[in-house]
């Protein structure tokens, strides 16, 4: 049995506020905000972290950075500037243990983020 929020999210077991799809990856809205545009972009197939994704099928990772960034353009936020975030392990504040970029825009983003 599998307990993953989001692998439940893919299935529709789960809702979200979907915005962005393709064949092996989805886009949604973070339940938690912490910018105008935060949008959480998955491989459809369970990977932990970025670490697994990295090491997954030919492509996969690949796959996700392009959807990061379809879905900052697609959020008007590509011109300005935006952030992709991949909190990598519980010491960087990873909380779902299915791999997921944030991709935060719409507001100015300071570095280093603290
Ligand atoms: P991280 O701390 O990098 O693992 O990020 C997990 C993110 O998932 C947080 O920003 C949460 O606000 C977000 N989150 C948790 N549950 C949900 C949910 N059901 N729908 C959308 N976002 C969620
Ligand atoms: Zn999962």
């Amino acid at each position: 049995m599998n307990d993953c929020l989001f692998c439940k999210i893919v299935t529709k077991e789960f809702p979200a506020e979907i915005i962005y799809e393709t064949g092996r990856t989805l886009a949604f809205r973070d339940i938690k905000p912490q910018a105008p545009t935060h949008v959480l972009v998955i491989p459809k197939e369970h990977h932990a972290d970025a670490a697994a994704l990295a090491e997954a099928d030919e492509g996969l990772a690949d796959d996700v950075l392009k959807s990061a960034h379809a879905v900052a353009v697609q959020e008007g936020v590509a011109g300005d500037g935006y952030r992709i975030v991949f909190n990598t392990g519980p010491g960087a504040g990873q909380t779902v243990f299915h791999v997921h970029a944030h991709v935060l825009g719409g507001r100015a983003l300071t570095w280093p983020p603290g």
